[in-house]
């Protein structure tokens, strides 16, 4: 785990030392570890640098010769030292270094508005300011991977710019509104505040395992990458090894029946403009939809959700393959279709660090032979062929809803439970929905999942369910199995009664 107890933290003053904005925080609240540091460390502050103006990029790390806007550094020190005991250790400091990017968007993240509304107060050197508002590290870091991040021994970059610092240097920049960007450089008075460029003489540069793979995850399905599903768990940062995983296998004999799982009430289902284009992410094939259209609310949530994308799991390209991640009585089916949604209000990253963050609705195929009603999964598979290179994206641009995939099921009937995403980083964030009816989808149609995508058994094998229950929409219908032969016997009582008459 990296940077495990920074959700705790709460700085406490920002103070402007030297030409830099710094934020001073409580004594030993905040503490790094792992990510291939060799210790513990205990974070002291937390400063940021900045260039003269927005046209003046003012971070002190380039990647491949590029500056960002600004910098912000994490400070801390090998647990239990003393400043002056960390000067003198060649490990005694360790810095993690987020590069600030300027958004599009007009909104900065609410925490950095709270953050930046403070620096009106110290536009004079050493002058300093309490921060009333509670705001955290991971506030301000919002959904940047710590998983990919670069790593060499250097120095403080401000005098006595002492030869004893762990860096880490976080490939995603955090972004904030060129507004707050400008605010800083204000703050400043302008003036540069970053070190130029130092040589690197003989130093080696570290990359994550984040980093190592292009695809910016070293994870597999199968056996050939660093990390097969039996091995998540050791992803850095990741949650893979949580007692609330996904998927599970479903035991109906055990699934409690729940009357507050009502109906659902669906958005924009039916709209013929909410898919916008299908990436193929190296792992599956998935839709990402139009913001904010389509929405799921009701069916025992608690909250209304907003759908981002769908994607598939699949098995081999053989007609008795089984690729659904989740199973029923350890029956799994062909494939598994996910319709991946966040909570109104939230950001992806608040969600995922929230237990109900995340909706996903989990729809089996079965295979049919059958070609009725079928154009929508033609029309989704004659895509693929547009996307067989990986990161490659193809425009939706004929018309099909969720519905059309989604066919008949009926979407009264379902189990609903809690649990994960089912890749890393294995989030415990998903309010579960899997529904009881499979979608039926022409057995060629879905060999051309595995055939053409060219990867095969995308699926997470079943996690434990621990002490979770899994809940039922439907009431068990019709004899229960010990009333069976009684019925019987009462039939044939019935019938002997008649044939003797
Ligand atoms: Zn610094
Ligand atoms: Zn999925």
């Amino acid at each position: 785990m990296f940077l495990t107890s920074l959700l705790e933290l709460v700085c406490l003053s920002l103070c402007i030392i030297a030409v830099k904005v710094k934020s001073v925080l409580e004594n030993n609240m905040v503490e790094i570890e792992g990510g291939g540091l060799r210790h513990k460390y205990s974070t002291i502050q937390f400063h940021f640098h900045s260039g003269y103006n927005l046209w003046h990029p003012g971070s002190e790390h380039l990647i491949d010769g590029e500056r960002y806007p600004m910098e912000m550094h994490i400070v801390s020190l090998k647990k239990g030292l003393s400043v002056d005991q960390a000067l003198a250790d060649p490990e005694g400091i360790a810095v993690l270094g987020f590069f600030i990017d300027v958004t599009d968007k007009e909104e900065s993240p609410e925490k950095w508005n709270n953050l930046t509304s403070y620096l009106i107060n110290i536009t004079e050197k050493n002058s300093t300011v309490d921060i009333k508002d509670s705001i955290s590290i991971d506030d301000l870091l919002g959904d940047v991977n710590r998983t990919k991040f670069y790593r060499y021994k250097g120095s403080l970059t401000t005098p006595p710019c002492s030869e004893v610092v762990v860096w880490t240097v976080f490939q995603e920049p955090i972004k904030i509104s060129a507004h707050m960007v400008e605010l800083f450089i204000r703050t400043l008075n302008s003036v540069k505040a970053y070190r130029p460029r130092q040589n690197l003489y003989g130093r080696k540069i570290y990359a994550s395992p984040g980093i190592n793979q292009s695809s910016g995850h070293s994870w597999c399905y199968n056996d050939h990458c660093d990390y097969s599903p039996s091995h998540w768990n050791m992803l850095p940062g990741v949650k893979c090894g949580g007692n609330t995983q996904s998927p599970i296998n479903i035991e109906t004999e055990h699934v409690t029946f729940d009357k507050s799982l009502n109906n659902f009430t669906f958005t924009n289902f039916s709209n013929l403009h909410s898919m916008k284009y299908f990436i193929n992410t190296g792992h599956t094939v998935k839709c990402v939809l139009e913001e904010n259209m389509v929405a799921i609310e009701g069916g025992g949530l608690s909250h209304k959700y907003f759908a981002m994308q769908f994607h598939f799991h699949w098995g081999k390209i053989d007609d008795h393959s089984d690729g659904s991640e989740h199973s029923v009585d350890s029956t799994r089916y062909p494939m598994e279709m996910h319709i991946v949604s966040v909570r109104k209000g939230l950001s992806v990253a608040e969600a995922l660090k929230d237990s109900e963050g995340l909706a996903v609705l989990g729809f089996f195929i079965q295979v049919t032979r059958e070609k009725t009603n079928q154009k929508s999964w033609e029309t989704v598979t004659s895509y693929l062929s547009n996307i067989k290179k990986k990161d490659s994206t193809v425009e939706m641009s004929s018309k099909i809803s969720i519905d059309d995939l989604l066919g008949d099921v009926d979407l009264s009937k379902y189990y609903r439970y809690n649990g994960s995403l089912t890749t890393p980083d294995c989030n415990e964030a998903v309010v579960w929905t899997v529904f009881k009816q499979p979608i039926k989808v022409n057995k060629e149609l879905v060999k051309l999942f595995p055939s053409i995508m060219g990867y095969y058994d995308v699926y997470r094998p079943r996690q434990k369910l621990h002490n979770r229950t899994v809940r039922t929409s439907t009431a068990p219908t019709g004899p229960r199995p010990h009333l069976l032969p009684l019925l019987l016997s009462l039939l044939y009582v019935g019938c002997t009664w008649m044939g003797g008459k």
